[in-house]
């Protein structure tokens, strides 16, 4: 069994004060949980703040973007080395509102997942089709594009070390989310993906979350799948309780597997 990451992304939301006090009460909470890897993603300007709340725990800290290069004329971006030095080992990249509403395509994906690991940051790749492309039965193939150019002339070290989740974006914010059978379909076949590309060594190695709309009643059954070894956390990583529950789930799982 992979070791489950449960993350949460904070996306825009909270004050200052909410970031601070929602990582110092999630590192209360979850003091003492092992066998499981817990992420916080807050907003890039309340990294460093969070990192002084999180520092000498075993959460990890994460950016929820960055650029792929290191300096410029890049008004408004973050580089790698930047979110590095305010205390962040992760970031998310290629999230579908980053693709959707910012525009980032394939290739931009890849060229930030190349800058991630040349800067020794573990990226959460995300992927995931659009409800019209899961009702025209095209689901398998925007997930092979993206996988494919996602990774495009990354080394096979660096693939087996990555986090990949899939996210439906038919299921993001929205309350609907897939079935687990849904989601275990698509996670076994990105998982073939991986062995046919890179090898079976390196698709066992991936661990692959789960996003949209977990809540703490359907994280079990969600986690309980197979190729299902973590979970990307949108609404229900703003509260303390929401998130905190849903971590116990994934240790309880690790506890005593299903
Ligand atoms: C997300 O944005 O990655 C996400 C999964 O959001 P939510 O849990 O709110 O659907």
């Amino acid at each position: 069994m992979l070791r489950p990451f449960i993350a949460g992304n904070w996306k825009m939301n909270l004050t200052l004060k909410e970031s601070k006090d929602l990582a110092g009460s999630i590192r209360a909470d979850i003091e003492g949980m092992q066998g499981v890897d817990v992420g916080a993603f807050p907003p890039s300007v309340f990294l460093e703040s969070v990192y002084s709340v999180l520092k000498g725990s075993s959460i990890i800290l994460g950016a929820q973007n960055m650029h792929w290069e290191d300096n410029g004329a890049f008004t408004g971006e973050v580089s790698g080395s930047m979110i590095k030095d305010v205390g962040c080992t992760h970031v998310i990249l290629g999230h579908s509102e980053r693709r959707h509403i910012f525009g980032e395509t394939d290739s931009m994906i890849n060229l930030k997942l190349r800058a991630a690991f040349a800067r020794g940051i573990m990226p959460i790749f995300c992927l995931g089709e659009r409800l019209e492309e899961r009702e025209s039965g095209k689901t398998f193939k925007v997930i092979e594009k993206q996988l494919k150019t996602g990774l495009e002339g990354l080394k096979p070290d660096d693939v087996s070390m990555l986090t990949i989740a899939y996210e439906p974006v038919w299921a993001i914010g929205t309350g609907k989310n897939a079935t687990p059978a849904q989601a275990q379909e698509v996670h076994g076949h990105i998982r073939a993906l991986l062995e046919e590309s890179h090898g079976e060594d390196v698709s066992t190695r991936v661990r692959i979350q789960y996003g949209g709309s977990v809540k703490p009643d359907n994280a079990a059954e969600i986690l309980a799948q197979p190729d299902i070894n973590g979970l990307l956390i949108g609404g229900a990583s703003l509260k303390k309780d929401s998130f905190c529950k849903i971590v116990s789930v994934a240790f309880e799982q690790v506890r005593s597997p299903v």
